[in-house]
Parts: C-alpha cells; structure tokens; sequence
C-alpha cells in the first residue's frame, strides 16, 4: 500500500513539476521570494539549518516536532518538497538509514544520497558503535547531543549553504560563526554543570540508549531499556535488564524522553519504585514556544534535569 501511495504521488509531483517549470517564472521566484528551498529529516537539524541560512532559506523538517525521525513514515507533501528541494540534509550515522525510508523517499524524488545537494550533516564526526545483540557494530546516530558534534554539523551546513548559493556566502559565515561561538560556550557549560554531579550519581536511564555520544563527552554513564529506537522496543528481556540496574545502582532518577512511547519507562518506575524525575530531549525539539524549542535549548534544559535530578 505504501508503495502505492509513493508512486501515486511521485505521479503527481512530475505532473506539478512539469507545469511550474512551463509557467513565466522558476518555482523559487514565484512561491519563496527566491528563499533556498531546503528539507531536512528531523526538527535539530531544522534549527540549525536556520541559524546558518537565516532568511535566506526555506527549511521542512520532514519528521515533525515530536516524532521519531528513526521510523517516520513520510507524507505526500513530504515528497513533493523534497522533489522540489534545492538541498536536502541528513543526520546519516544510521539515523535514517537505520530503518531505510530515507533513502527509499530520496529515490522516489529523483534524487540520489551521493548527489551533491543531498548532504550528511555528521560528515567528520567519529563515530561511535552500538553493542546489543540485534545491532553490534552498527553506527549510534545521537552524536548531536555532543555538542562538539552538533558544531562539527553546523560548519558542514555552512560549507554546503555556501557552495548551494554562493552569493550569500558571507551571511553565512557570518550567521555561523556567530552561532559555533554560542555552541562553544553552551559546551563549557554543559560541562561544568556535569561535573557538578558527585561521579557516583552520574548514572543517566533513559528508555532510547541515545547517550552514548553525551556520556562519552561529559563523564556519565548511560543505561537504556531498549539501545535504540526500532520495532523491539520495551521488550521482557530489556525490561528485566534495565530493573535490575537501577535496584542494583541505586539510582535516584529515571528520565524520559519527549519523542518515545512513555509506557515502558513507566512500568520500570512502577517496578523499582524510583520516580521518572521529568522529560528531556533527544531525537527531537520541544514544540515552538515550548521548553526545549532550539537545539541550544534542549541541550541546557537537558542538562538542568540531569543535574536536578540526580542530585548537585
Ligand atoms: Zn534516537
């Protein structure tokens, strides 16, 4: 059915194409002022994007605000922007890949990852590798919550802005370098605020082992019911595993993430008898005007759960 609908819509989005392309003026004159039309998969990446483009792009995230960008399904209007998009960004790293409907849609537009609007925001950054059983050696794709990493992300949507749309190349720098000098800041706060928890509380439990990349660069421990996001989730095995870490730990806290099934995390809360301290975000940004609307401001409302919840 799925694939019914793609080719239906592939279908009509020719049709479209093929009429904006007879018509006086080009698609990006007439509909975006002659903004950059550019569509990304998910909200983090969204934010970036408009940091570095300001208004000189048009950016579509394609999993909205909220979902999982490891298992989205994508509309039909999802299609026809990315038909019409004159880049496309990526997370890579086994975000979208993971579950191939990435890539499947890219085809489906016309379009090619090896293309050279179709850019991998995580080129460059080292990747770390997952260890479960059903994954073992695949690439963890949450390096953005390093935020060294997410500065590695911002200077390639810079590089390819300025090669897309040369005559803007200079507000681009601009808007970057802007923008790094406040992730480099936002870092060494992260850290200090990181360091401030006592080394044998800093035990992280999430229900999305989505941490590995955030422990590794401010000294905590991850522990997860499931290790990433994908159809076994929250099963008996992981369930047991994760309860007898944090009763063995002693754990204070459990946290849950804004972007997955609460379910889960709740039944270990029930279980251990150790309370879920409050949401925090991973694969996805808070709602606008929301906690945690920018990538800036999910990383510190993370950190200031974290803190607050496994004791200062
Ligand atoms: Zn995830």
């Amino acid at each position: 059915m799925k694939k019914l609908i793609l080719f239906l819509t592939t279908m009509i989005v020719v049709a479209l194409v093929t009429a904006c392309s007879q018509g006086a003026t080009s698609p990006k004159e007439k509909d975006k002022g002659g903004k950059l039309k550019i569509v990304t998969t998910y909200s983090i990446v969204y934010d970036m994007i408009k940091n570095v483009g300001g208004e000189h792009v048009e950016v579509h995230s394609l999993a909205p605000i909220g979902s999982d960008p490891h298992n989205y399904d994508p509309l039909p209007d999802d299609l026809v922007l990315t038909t019409d998009a004159d880049a496309v960004f990526y997370n890579g790293l086994n975000l979208e890949e993971g579950n191939a409907w990435f890539n499947e849609m890219i085809e489906t537009a016309g379009k090619s990852i090896k293309d050279d609007n179709v850019i991998r925001v995580s080129e460059g950054v080292e990747p770390m590798l997952l260890s479960s059983e059903e994954h073992k050696n695949e690439e963890d794709p949450h390096a953005w919550l390093d935020v060294r990493n997410g500065i590695k992300y911002v200077e390639n949507i810079r590089d390819a802005l300025k090669k897309i749309d040369a005559t803007h190349a200079d507000d681009y720098d601009k808007n970057a370098g802007k923008y790094i000098a406040e992730l480099n800041t936002l870092h060494e706060e992260i850290l200090e605020m990181m360091h401030a928890v006592p080394e044998e509380k800093r035990v992280l439990v999430t229900s999305e082992g989505a941490f590995k990349y955030f422990s590794a660069a401010y000294d905590f421990q991850a522990a997860y019911i499931w290790e990433i996001n994908s159809h076994d989730e929250g099963t008996p095995e992981q369930l047991k595993s994760i309860i007898s870490i944090v009763k063995d730990d002693g754990v204070p806290s459990l946290f849950l993430e804004s972007s997955v099934d609460p379910r889960s995390m709740e039944m270990v809360s029930r279980e251990t008898g150790v309370p879920i301290h409050g949401k925090i975000f991973t694969d996805s940004l808070g709602n606008a005007g929301s906690d945690g609307d920018t990538y800036i401001k999910m990383i510190k409302w993370n950190a200031e759960m974290i803190a607050d919840g496994l004791g200062k």
